[in-house]
């Protein structure tokens, strides 16, 4: 493999919807390269089995950022996927779009092309909605979006207690309002995780035209005459170079900044203390980080209805999900949720977003807390706090610096606290009564913002969302241009999570397909 016509670094959310689109041309060479392996483990497939993709180091990056100084100096794990499939392989499955308004916004800030409307046909072109389609949803797409085919009776209750505080219920946040409590809908095909790779990568990849490989560390681009004209890689021991007539650069929001940084592009004085020649001066390379924070406020459940099951009772779920494509298997956990306004929210839009887990949920479900519980996920939709990322060394397998900046914007900490609030009413409603035992975290005694920032200081994570890191737009901090290419480099694009110019409100999986979706149409061009 020495040539192509178009080489994709990065077989995740993005990476996939390109290889599809772009080798559906039998004229065309597309090459697709991953760092991680297949997705053969039936802990990706099987739903429920997130909860042990947590501790399986060979399909996530795990990277982990700077001492966070709004966080009491804490590093936060970031998983990331690395195998087929990226993110999407090891994502909650959640189905969110954002909000029309995010979409207004890009157009209306430097981004026109981007707003609602003009966005709204690639997610439909994306979906295979279960429920049919309509003026929201399309039906035939590689992407299969369905209900739950399980429903744990705590998630049912967390919508009661909606129901008791006069918060409505939505039966599709993806339509013509966000606002409120409801189920979520997943990225599942009967039963089954549809990653990216399931979705789009899978059925084409028997084309004669189409390479994937795997094991394969993307660690430079090569740039000649202000050309992208190669990609060398690393696999193994080995390093090759692949000759490209073009190349889209798909690693998701931590690793295309990074790999942008390795071949010179970035910002000049950064790439000079380091000893990397300067391609192209592009400081808004890393810049813009945004991500969405989160709270686990954790319930103690004085009944054993919840999802901590222990060991055997785990392999029970994973013989029933075997045998029938059903049971608690085929749940992704988060199964409800939702989007509210605190007393903050001045525009009427939704300000936080809940996901419900009716499991204990502490440190990413790494630290297995004895008993049973339940967690209620609180996340700031859209936080003014900005990040950034910079290269640690020259080295392409040395992990970036991620530095969040997490609650830097004093707007954010207050948001959350007044979601924190909100939650405390749902879990105190009559309906978790027969359930409701100690709370855990924050604890009872937490009343006052203060007692309620100090305890987000103490354990908020992330809630996996990190975008923004090579913008799109038109200004001098911007990093590719309205069509996805990068400003002063002929031949290369990047097309993933980070072009977002601002976070959208809720998960970023269906938001990263359709800025693919949109992408392969002009990199077809
Ligand atoms: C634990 C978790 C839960 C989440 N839950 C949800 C959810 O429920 N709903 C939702 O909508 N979103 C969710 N998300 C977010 C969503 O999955 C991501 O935003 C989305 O997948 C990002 O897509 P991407 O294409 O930008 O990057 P990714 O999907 O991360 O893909 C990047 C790919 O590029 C590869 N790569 C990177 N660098 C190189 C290199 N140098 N050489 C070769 N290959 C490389 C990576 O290994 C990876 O496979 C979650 C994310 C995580 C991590």
């Amino acid at each position: 493999m020495t040539s192509c016509d178009h080489l994709i670094v990065g077989a995740g959310s993005a990476g996939c919807v390109l290889a599809h689109r772009l080798s559906a041309d039998p004229a065309r060479r597309v090459v697709l390269i991953e760092a991680g392996p297949a997705d053969s483990s039936p802990f990706i497939s099987m739903p429920a089995g997130l909860a042990q993709l947590v501790n399986m180091p060979g399909v996530n990056w795990s990277y982990q950022t700077e001492p966070e100084p709004g966080l009491n100096g804490r590093r936060l794990w970031w998983p990331r996927g690395k195998v087929l499939g990226g993110s999407s392989s090891i994502n909650a499955m959640c189905y969110i779009r954002g909000q029309r308004e995010d979409y207004d916004g890009w157009a209306g800030a430097g981004c026109p092309g981007w707003s609602y409307e003009e966005v709204l046909p690639y997610f439909r072109q994306s979906e295979d909605q279960a429920r049919g389609a309509d003026a929201y949803h399309g039906t035939g797409g590689p992407l299969a979006v369905s209900d739950l085919r399980y429903r744990n009776v705590l998630s049912e209750t967390f919508l009661a207690a909606g129901r008791e505080l006069g918060i409505a219920l939505n039966a599709d946040f993806n339509g013509a309002t966000q606002l409120g409590l409801g189920w979520y809908q997943v990225t599942q095909r009967d039963g089954r995780r549809c990653s990216a790779a399931a979705g789009y990568l899978k059925p084409v990849r028997g084309r004669p035209n189409l390479s994937v490989l795997t094991g394969a560390l993307a660690t430079r681009v090569v740039v000649d005459g202000g050309r992208a004209v190669a990609v060398e890689v690393r696999r193994g021991r080995v390093v090759e170079r692949i000759e490209a007539g073009a190349v889209t650069l798909a690693g998701g929001a931590v690793n295309s900044p990074q790999l942008l940084l390795l071949s010179g592009i970035g910002p000049a004085a950064d790439l000079e203390a380091l000893g990397i020649p300067v391609v192209a001066d592009l400081p808004g390379v890393g810049a813009n980080l945004q991500d969405h924070l989160d709270y686990c406020t954790l319930v103690k459940a004085t009944q054993p209805v919840t999802y901590d099951f222990g060991k055997l009772g785990e392999a029970w779920v994973g013989l029933r999900y075997l045998l029938t494509r059903g049971g608690p298997g085929s749940s992704n956990i988060a199964e409800a949720g939702g989007f509210l306004t605190t007393p903050r929210a001045r525009d009427g839009r939704a300000d936080v977003q809940l996901h419900f887990v009716p499991a204990q949920l502490d440190d990413h479900g790494r630290n297995r807390l004895p008993g049973h519980g339940y967690t209620f996920h609180c996340c700031v939709l859209r936080p003014k706090s900005r990040g950034r990322l910079t290269l640690a060394s020259g080295d392409p397998t040395a992990a970036p610096r991620i530095f969040a900046n997490y609650l830097a914007e004093p707007d954010d900490a207050a948001t959350l606290i007044a979601g924190l609030k909100l939650v405390r009413e749902i879990a105190a409603a009559r309906a978790f009564d027969p359930y409701r035992g100690e709370e855990l975290f924050p604890g009872a005694a937490v009343r006052s913002d203060a007692e309620f920032l100090a305890a987000i200081r103490a354990k908020a994570e992330t809630i996996y969302h990190p975008v923004g890191t090579c913008r799109m737009g038109q200004g001098p901090d911007a990093v590719v241009d309205l069509r996805l290419r990068v400003h002063g480099v002929e031949g290369l694009s990047v097309v993933d999570a980070s072009v977002m110019p601002t976070l959208v409100s809720g998960n970023t999986n269906a938001p990263t397909i359709m800025i693919a979706e949109r992408a392969a149409e002009w990199l077809d061009a």
